[in-house]
């Protein structure tokens, strides 16, 4: 068996070796999972069985690991945040954050197909990808950083990656631009949560409410929660608490720091007239606002924490410390149909389309 491979592309030999879960990339801790592993193996002079090669054309930053990027050493210069990528990929070939502990996803064209990857009958050389499992897990090389978007977290570069044979993936939709696609993409797992959390006339918080996910958790909990339910948001960039005031799906936008619980709470109820949220989704992309999703919320309702900010010590050991019976649920980025149900609300909603459009596309 032959691989197939991009047309003017450099064929590459297939090593003996690789497994579905790319143990065979960890190089530290040696044969570890990719994603806990210090270091991955990123020579992609030669691939393994279930590998795809992809050419790869932008990075989407993770938000949490951008926005830490951003204020690490204090600097906001474009030329730090590429130093920092490329140190991160140079020291573990990978895009991995070691302050985060997140990566992000990309965009890629296919250039190789190893044959016994599951999709090798039905994937093509030249086939737009973007992948759905993290960059924190993916072997990558970039070899330039051709444009930072700092909107919406993402880098044009030239650089490789490959995908293992247990690696999500999604064809880039031919009826939504691809930047726009990507950003969803980037955050497809957190609506189908909101889908399956809220119910009809419930009372919904979204913290970070106007950002990238934050809008689709709210808009999700509207169409599942109806007329009746009471959404509310908590944003701290006011531009963005703008832009959701005027898309009128949520009862109260809520200016606010979602690190100060008690503030929140008073906030909420007051929105409420006392009475406490059902369910609660963390969709900021900075710590310590674990306590601003659990003190609003009611005895033996759920708290989502779709941020990889989130600490867990911070909300298990907090909510105990508070005394509320809250279910705390940790934001599994990946839902069995995720990629499809996001980007249908694109074509569902067309007041977010176009707000995403005006920030992301
Ligand atoms: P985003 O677009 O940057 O949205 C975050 C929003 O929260 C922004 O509007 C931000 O304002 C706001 N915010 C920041 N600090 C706040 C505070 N103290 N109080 C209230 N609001 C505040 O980010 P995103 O792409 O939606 O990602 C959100 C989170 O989801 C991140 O933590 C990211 O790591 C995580 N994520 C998780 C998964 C997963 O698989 N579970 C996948 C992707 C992303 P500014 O504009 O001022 O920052």
């Amino acid at each position: 068996m032959s691989s197939a491979f991009l047309t003017g592309a450099r064929p590459r030999p297939i090593e003996a070796g690789g497994d579905a879960f790319g143990t065979h990339r960890a190089v530290a801790p040696a044969r570890s999972l990719p994603q806990p592993a210090q270091r991955l193996d990123n020579d992609f002079s030669r691939l393994f069985a279930g590998e795809l090669l992809l050419a790869v054309e932008t990075l989407n930053i993770d938000a949490a690991s951008f926005r830490q990027m951003e204020e690490g050493g204090g600097e906001t210069d474009e030329q730090v945040i590429v130093g920092r990528v490329l140190a991160t990929i140079q020291a573990r070939g990978k895009q991995h954050n070691p302050v985060t502990g997140s990566g992000g996803m990309l965009l890629g064209r296919v250039e190789q197909i190893e044959p016994t990857h599951p999709d090798a009958s039905t994937l093509r050389p030249g086939d737009r990808v973007a992948s759905l499992v993290s960059l924190s897990l993916t072997p990558l090389r970039v070899d330039s950083v051709t444009a930072v978007r700092r909107a919406s977290a993402q880098l044009d570069v030239t650089g490789e990656a490959v995908l293992f044979a247990s690696g999500a993936y999604a064809r880039m939709p031919a009826d939504i631009p691809e930047r726009l696609a990507l950003a969803v993409l980037d955050v497809a797992g957190a609506a189908p949560q909101v889908a399956r959390l809220v119910k009809p006339k419930d009372a919904v918080l979204v913290l970070g409410g106007g950002g990238k996910s934050g809008v689709l958790c709210v808009a999700e909990a509207r169409r599942r929660g109806g007329p009746e339910a009471t959404i509310l948001a908590v944003e701290s960039h006011e531009p963005y608490a703008e832009d959701l005031r005027a898309l009128g799906i949520c009862d109260a936008v809520i200016s606010a720091d979602a690190r100060d619980p008690v503030a929140v709470r008073r906030a909420v109820l007051d929105a409420t007239k006392g009475r406490e949220v059902d369910v609660s989704f963390s969709c900021v992309n900075v710590p310590d606002a674990e306590l601003a999703a659990i003190l609003p919320v009611r005895d033996r309702g759920v708290a989502y924490f779709f941020a990889m900010s989130t600490s867990f010590t911070k909300a298990a050991l907090g909510a105990e410390g508070v005394g509320k019976d809250v279910d705390l649920f940790v934001g599994n980025g990946y839902a069995r149909g995720h990629a499809d149900f996001s980007l249908a609300m694109m074509r569902e909603m067309p007041k977010i389309r176009a707000l995403f459009e005006k920030r992301y596309g």
